[in-house]
């Protein structure tokens, strides 16, 4: 086997329950009938053997995944493990959740199938999370109290904030406070906004000024370096950027992975494939197939035409962009597809955040050389005594 880890994120439906301004889902009610999840998993595993792949890793998500209901990922969980098991291969799933549908119910497959650990999302401050009647405060009301109640039952919860205008507003401080003291939260990552099918309304609310955007991140990274980073709170990318620069095996994002085609699929409840949600759910001009249609998924994406932008584009940014005299391109690699294609209808180019890319690296090299000059200095005082 070749050690190598697949990834696919699995949209069982593009229904969600609440309505986010920056949401990029077409919300279709559509959902992945249990009839076709054999199908899916035979497809699945089959490509698993064609690239001796061992384990594959599902990331449910939605629309909003908690809308198929507990017993529904049960059954799903049995069909796919069972079937994995029977070839020597494995699945390890992941949920990604908005919370707001949680219930005690959804316990014993929280703690089975996905090992007593949740993902959710919240931003600082909450303005564009709105439930369907009762705007953005009534959902942080709701959502603070599901997150409450999950946590009370021994749920492990990350948690994703996207970045807005009014994040940059208030300032790293503020943000850093209320996820770690007001929450409670000991693991959450920052993420950056792009506008991606329906919405491209709101384009111009998540326009945000890079050089405000790289101000901010820069901040926040010295605030969890100073108060958080060996109290043991994990804050993402910079916990994975700072194992990079400390010489230790990195989980970094995918936006920097060196190429995300090698690794990741999306597949949505009606079997499209594409590279990602974000591909999946806003643009159909870059769909690789139908995996209910088609018999053959490695085949599938080793000829889809749209698909060979994504395997070249490394190259083809090394060749006609800047990215080749860049000091760190062995880690951002020049970024992610989506972002390029939605800021600039081409994926062709370096990642628009590229210089806030920088700023973040710069300050990440900066705290890696200061830590290995501390444990340089430890080594060297304790071989004196
Ligand atoms: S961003 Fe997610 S939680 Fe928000 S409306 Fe869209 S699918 Fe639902
Ligand atoms: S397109 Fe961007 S968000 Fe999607 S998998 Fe690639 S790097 Fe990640
Ligand atoms: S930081 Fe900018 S120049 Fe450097 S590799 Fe990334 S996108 Fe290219």
């Amino acid at each position: 086997m070749s050690g190598r880890v697949f990834s696919v994120i699995l949209l069982p439906t593009s229904e969600c329950n609440v309505a986010c301004d920056y949401c990029f889902e077409h919300k279709e009610p559509h959902r992945l009938s249990q009839a076709l999840l054999p199908l899916l998993t035979k497809r699945l595993l089959d490509h698993l053997e064609n690239e001796r792949i061992e384990e594959c890793e599902i990331y449910w998500q939605g629309g909003e995944a908690m809308i198929m209901g507990p017993d529904w990922f049960t059954h799903a969980g049995e069909v796919m493990d069972s079937a994995a098991e029977k070839r020597g291969l494995q699945f390890a799933h992941y949920l990604q959740t908005n919370l707001i549908s949680y219930s005690p119910a959804w316990n014993d497959v929280i703690h089975g199938m996905f090992n007593g650990s949740i993902g959710t999302s919240m931003d600082y401050p909450n303005v564009h999370r709105k439930l369907l009647r009762g705007g953005a405060e009534a959902y942080t009301k709701l959502w603070t109290q599901r997150l409450r109640e999950a946590k009370a039952a021994g749920i492990e919860i990350g948690v994703i904030a996207v970045l807005h205008q009014a994040s940059l507003e208030a300032g790293p401080e503020d943000f850093y406070r209320y996820f770690t003291e007001e929450l409670g939260l000991g693991d959450f990552q920052v993420n950056t906004p792009f506008p991606g099918g329906p919405a491209k309304q709101h384009e111009r609310d998540f326009r945000l000024d890079l050089g405000e955007l790289a101000k901010f991140l820069v901040g926040l990274f010295d605030i969890w370096m100073a108060r958080g980073y060996t109290s043991g709170v994990s804050l993402g990318p910079f916990d994975g950027l700072i194992d990079h620069f400390t010489g230790k095996q990195a989980r970094l994002p995918c936006i920097w992975k060196e190429n995300c085609s090698n690794q990741f699929i999306s597949v949505d409840s009606k079997g499209t494939v594409a590279q990602c949600d974000c591909w999946v759910t806003s643009y159909p001009e870059y769909f690789f197939g139908n995996v209910f249609q088609e018999p053959d998924l490695t085949r599938m994406l080793k000829t889809s035409r749209v698909r060979r932008d994504f395997v070249e584009r490394p190259k083809r940014l090394v060749r006609d962009n800047d990215c080749l005299s860049c000091r760190y391109l062995s880690i951002c690699h020049g970024g992610c597809p989506v972002r390029t294609y939605s800021a600039l209808g081409t994926m062709m180019a370096k990642d628009p955040y590229c210089e806030v890319y920088k700023s973040v690296f710069a300050c990440a090299e900066a705290h890696g050389r200061e830590i290995l000059r501390c444990r340089h200095n430890q080594i060297r005082s304790s071989r004196n005594t």
